[in-house]
């Protein structure tokens, strides 16, 4: 399962996706996993992640392009049944210069309030 599923020892998200590191889970699926942002950034803040683990979207091609397709279609899901229909923001840091912290793909859901509008 490890194997298939490519599980970094180190990684939190990996830990959280098995179940070493709590999480308040929003979704799963087989290919992906949500869960509440331990340090909201807004009303609303959820992680969307891959099971497998892919570092960032420097990582994202030909190979694993449905999986991350798939990812939005959860996405709009999770928004869909958080009521998010004021609309709402989706981010992924990629690499140090954007500030990613935790190396394991991740898309951040912000919405339940009006967001400024310097970012993007
Ligand atoms: P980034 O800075 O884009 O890599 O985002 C990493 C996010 O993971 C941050 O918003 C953190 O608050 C969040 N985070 C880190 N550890 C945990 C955890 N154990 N449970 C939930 N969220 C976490
Ligand atoms: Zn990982």
């Amino acid at each position: 399962m490890s194997d298939v599923l490519n599980f970094h020892e180190n990684c939190v998200f990996c830990k959280i996706i098995k179940g070493d590191i709590p999480s308040t889970k929003v979704y799963e699926d087989n290919l992906c996993y949500a869960f509440r942002d331990i340090n909201p950034q807004a009303p609303t803040h959820i992680l969307v992640v891959p099971k497998a683990h892919i570092q960032s979207v420097a990582e994202v091609s030909s190979k694993n392009e449905a999986l991350v397709g798939h990812m939005f279609t959860v996405i709009a899901k999770i928004a869909r049944d958080e009521g998010l229909e004021g609309g709402y923001r989706v981010i992924s840091n990629c690499g140090p210069d954007a500030g990613q912290t935790v190396p394991h793909l991740h898309f951040h859901i912000l919405g339940g309030a009006k967001m400024g509008e310097r970012m993007v």
